[in-house]
């Protein structure tokens, strides 16, 4: 599905002597790396505040450690998206509330965000699933309706852009009043290891993190809340460093890639292609990922797998039926998009160094399967 190996060929005399620089100055944990990695990323997103961490799913925590929630208060979030999103309002004794996702772009709804709303509300989770941009001016003006907080789960859509309905333009990451995004080797932007960062423009909720992320203390030693230990390595930093400047190129690779599969499969009765705008900028295809219509997914799997064709299937599960996040009182109507994707959806190799000859075959494989 990826191809690490392939990738660091290109960058490895940079990587290798950036590590050389974090060996040398021997400042392995927030180190200068961090903070110069950091500064890049601020400048590159156009947010005030990257406080880096350990994870993807530690920045969802810590972000939401720092809103001030109280036990039983309600979040809400797509019931199809990796579990890491709704897990962390689990374990902080926050209340998950799903809702279903749009067909076309595999997104949060707005409509159905809208219905779950109730006065416990506090905060709405929208993730930029498979690298694409979540309908952020509805979501924040829902937001402002009702005095929400928004955390976008970015995790997946590091480089994207959202075009606002008034045509300008912001990166994900930078909308809502706090991002997460993880840096896993597999992301759009990965390190070596693990790695993850949580951006804000708000002053006061930066320093809060700040502080969360680094047990609590605002000054050495002293402990003014429950924190967490989340720190980026600074090896790792310096790997991010590197990669963060060839990040639009990564993506436009992955874009190039999105556009030949899908003109290979265009019109095709039993395929839906990813739904994108003309320019893909609010897609960065972490994934590319298809809805296979009236044939068996699974034996495409199966036929893929024997053609030695990677895929994957993101997600088999609505988290809604999942056994740590069943709902006794689950109303299976409220899903219907999320219960048919997770019967549709596949998931094809997607990354910066996939060649053209490999995507024909790709697809040379999966349309012999349909048209049997
Ligand atoms: C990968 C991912 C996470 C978690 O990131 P980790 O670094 O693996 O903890 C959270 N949300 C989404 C949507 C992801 O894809």
């Amino acid at each position: 599905m990826v191809d690490l190996k392939g990738q660091l060929e290109f960058i490895k005399s940079e990587v290798d002597q950036a590590m050389q620089e974090v060996m040398d100055d021997t400042s392995f944990v927030n180190g200068p790396m961090v903070k110069t990695f950091q500064s890049d990323l601020e400048n590159y997103l156009g947010v005030k505040h990257v406080i880096p961490c350990g994870n993807g799913t530690d920045a969802l925590q810590v972000a939401l450690m720092s809103l001030n929630l109280q036990p039983g208060d309600e979040v809400i979030t797509a019931d199809f998206t990796f579990a890491a999103t709704v897990e962390v309002i689990s374990l902080l004794r926050l209340k998950p509330v799903l809702v279903d996702v749009d067909s076309k772009t595999f997104n949060i709804d707005p409509v159905a965000i809208e219905k779950a709303i109730t006065s416990k509300t506090k905060v709405i989770i929208p993730v930029h699933l498979f690298g694409q941009c979540a309908s952020m001016d509805t979501i924040l003006t829902l937001a402002k309706k009702y005095n929400l907080f928004v955390v976008e789960d970015n995790a997946q859509g590091i480089g994207a852009t959202y075009t606002h309905s008034d045509g300008s333009c912001s990166k994900t990451g930078s909308l809502g009043h706090i991002s997460a995004t993880s840096f896993f080797p597999s992301k759009n932007l990965g390190a070596f290891g693990d790695g993850g960062a949580i951006f804000t423009n708000d002053d006061e909720l930066a320093h809060s993190i700040r502080g969360i992320v680094n047990h609590g203390m605002y000054k050495r030693y002293y402990h003014d809340v429950v924190g967490v230990n989340s720190r980026l390595d600074s090896i790792q930093a310096a790997v991010l460093k590197v990669k963060l400047k060839y990040l639009d190129f990564y993506n436009e690779r992955r874009k190039e890639s999105a556009v030949r599969y899908s003109a290979l499969f265009y019109n095709h009765p039993n395929i839906i292609t990813p739904h994108r705008d003309a320019s893909c900028n609010s897609h960065v295809f972490h994934q590319y990922t298809l809805r296979i219509i009236d044939k068996d997914r699974d034996a495409l799997v199966q036929h893929l797998n024997v053609n030695e064709i990677p895929c994957g299937v993101y997600y088999p599960v609505p988290l809604h039926a999942q056994k740590a996040y069943k709902d006794p009182d689950v109303i299976e109507e409220n899903f219907k998009v999320t219960n048919q994707l997770v019967k549709e959806v596949i998931s094809l190799p997607m990354h910066s160094e996939l060649k053209l000859d490999q995507i024909d075959f790709i697809a040379e494989k999966l349309l012999e399967f349909l048209s049997k």
